[in-house]
């Protein structure tokens, strides 16, 4: 059973969150601030943490930075919050999906099976040596430990950089990405501002991969914060 750390101060939201969940059979802990959530992170580690930004006790951004180093769950953040500098600095330091509220149950739960999903593919490759190397869309296949690309029946040439473009998104399926992210582990700290060189990168990932790169399935674009890539 997947257990998941509901941080949120709102007790309406929280309980309506508590009922949802278990109602799918998730395991479901619930801390009304940042001390209780550092406290149940370690004492009952969660598969998953919920976590609002706008807490009594300590910023959530700051109780990301305080998780992460020792919490291996993925850290979904629901905020109030709309601004993308609040988004990016939560991605930066290490939120792996980020949601406005006010959102849809179902989104909610669409992405964290998405964040459950990663964490147990992660867990097979890491038992098996490769199992779950294989990422199939309607469009292409990529082998991540082959590292090919096929399209149909043929196979798509990829530069190192849209290779390690791709894999970043790829191995988040339906997480945002940030630019700042992309940039660092593509081209290293010094280029983080660069977003041009991404939108020439992307603009030819689209080219190989999608039917109508115009109208792209897979390598979705996030204005002014990321990609997204979806299976
Ligand atoms: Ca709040």
């Amino acid at each position: 059973m997947t257990r998941v750390l509901v941080v949120e101060d709102d007790a309406q939201l929280a309980r309506a969150l508590m009922i949802n969940l278990k109602a799918r059979t998730y395991e479901v802990a619930a801390a009304h601030d940042a001390a209780t959530a550092l406290r149940l992170a370690a004492t009952e580690p969660p598969d998953v943490i919920l976590l609002d930004l706008g807490l009594p006790d300590m910023d959530g951004i700051d109780l990301i930075r305080a998780l992460s180093g020792w919490n291996r769950a993925p850290v979904l953040v629901l905020s109030a919050r709309s601004g993308s500098e609040d988004k990016i600095r939560a991605l930066d330091v290490g939120a792996d999906d980020y949601m406005t509220k006010p959102f849809s149950m179902d989104e909610l739960l669409a992405r964290l099976r998405a964040a459950t999903r990663r964490l147990e593919e992660s867990s097979a490759r890491a038992g098996t040596g490769g199992a779950g190397s294989l990422v199939t869309t309607d469009d292409f296949t990529v082998d991540l430990v082959a590292k090919k690309v096929r399209r149909g029946d043929r196979d798509i040439r990829l530069t190192p950089t849209e290779w390690h473009l791709l894999e970043i998104l790829i191995c988040d399926p339906g997480v945002l990405v940030s630019q700042q992210r992309l940039l660092k582990e593509v081209w290293g700290p010094s280029h983080s501002t660069k977003t041009n060189y991404l939108r020439v990168y992307m603009a030819q990932l689209r080219r190989k991969l999608e039917a109508d790169p115009s109208h792209p399935r897979h390598l979705i674009t996030e204005p002014g914060m990321g990609y997204r890539f979806e299976a």
